[in-house]
């Protein structure tokens, strides 16, 4: 219907606009994304640029097309409204694309503009670590990871592994160890628990597992560390009581199943895994690093 309108030649400039404005919806709720983005790229630099502008943005991110994106946020009006965030993060989908092909100068002039953008963007310096670490510079790596904590350090746990595995190839675990433990004093996270407590099994043995995860369940009662004792208590105890443990691990493992979630601050989706984009509603840096059961419960 809307096509027929935009087709007559008796409108006004304003009426075609509009008309154009509603065909351009139309497309974009069918998923017509190409046409959708030639409709609203001829109501640029009317008056509808801005509503044009909005809805390319939304194109070009559902077609993952971050350089068009950029341009187009860029363009964007920014009184108010800041893009920082987003434009942001686009850099950072470059960047991401570009370490896993190789293309190491080219990332870094990505992760650069991306933290010129927002000097506080956490992604933009794990993937420096990325780019130094897939450079074989560990060192290099470390510096840039360890920059999350004066960034955000709830997002330290994200780093945790990264952390761990290239003090490993240095031959510095008992570094990364000491590092880990005085996050985890600092900024309490199951994940950064969980990372901690894999190593510490490893290295110094399932006793020292067992009294970390105690320790931590003490000081932050939650199921999830519940959940995680439980795991080394079965590497502890004598065989007679592992049944017992078994079936108690068992109960609880049923419910932290379902809790141990991360859950996106703008719409509610939850999923097991972290996004930087939701895949809910589109939003960019919504979920806070942490699984949900980990606010619930503590104290
Ligand atoms: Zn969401």
């Amino acid at each position: 219907m809307h096509q027929n309108l935009v087709d007559r030649n008796d409108l006004s400039d304003d009426q075609r606009q509009h008309a154009l404005s509603e065909l351009g919806l139309d497309f974009l709720k069918a998923g017509l994304l190409d046409r959708a983005e030639a409709v609203f790229l001829k109501l640029r630099d009317t008056r509808l640029n801005d509503f044009a502008l909005k809805n390319l943005l939304d194109i070009y991110q559902q077609e993952k097309d971050w350089r068009k994106a950029i341009e187009i946020a860029e363009a964007l009006p920014h009184e108010g409204v800041l893009w920082e965030k987003e434009v942001s993060n686009f850099h950072c989908e470059l960047a991401s694309a570009d370490i896993a092909n190789s293309r190491f100068d080219d990332a870094l002039g990505s992760i650069t503009r991306a933290l010129e953008m927002n000097r506080k963007s956490v992604r933009a310096s794990m993937l420096l670590g990325d780019l130094h670490a897939a450079r074989g510079d560990d060192q290099g790596a470390l510096d840039a990871w360890k920059r999350v904590e004066s960034q955000n350090p709830v997002y330290l746990a994200l780093v945790a592994e990264r952390l761990m595995d290239a003090y490993r190839r240095l031959g510095q675990l008992e570094q990364g160890m000491q590092l880990l433990r005085s996050y985890l004093e600092q900024y309490a996270s199951l994940d950064l628990l969980d990372a901690l407590f894999q190593w510490e099994l490893q290295k110094e043995g399932p006793q020292a597992a067992y009294l970390l995860v105690r320790d931590e369940l003490r000081r932050n009662p939650t199921l999830l560390g519940l959940d995680k004792l439980l795991e080394a208590a079965l590497l502890t105890a004598p065989v007679a009581q592992r049944n017992d443990i078994e079936l108690v691990k068992g109960l609880v493992h049923g419910h932290t199943r379902r809790v141990a979630r991360y859950r996106c601050d703008a719409c509610g989706f939850k999923a097991r895994q972290f996004y930087w984009r939701c895949p809910a509603c589109g939003g960019w840096e919504t979920y806070p690093p942490r699984r949900t059961e980990e606010f619930d419960l503590s104290p």
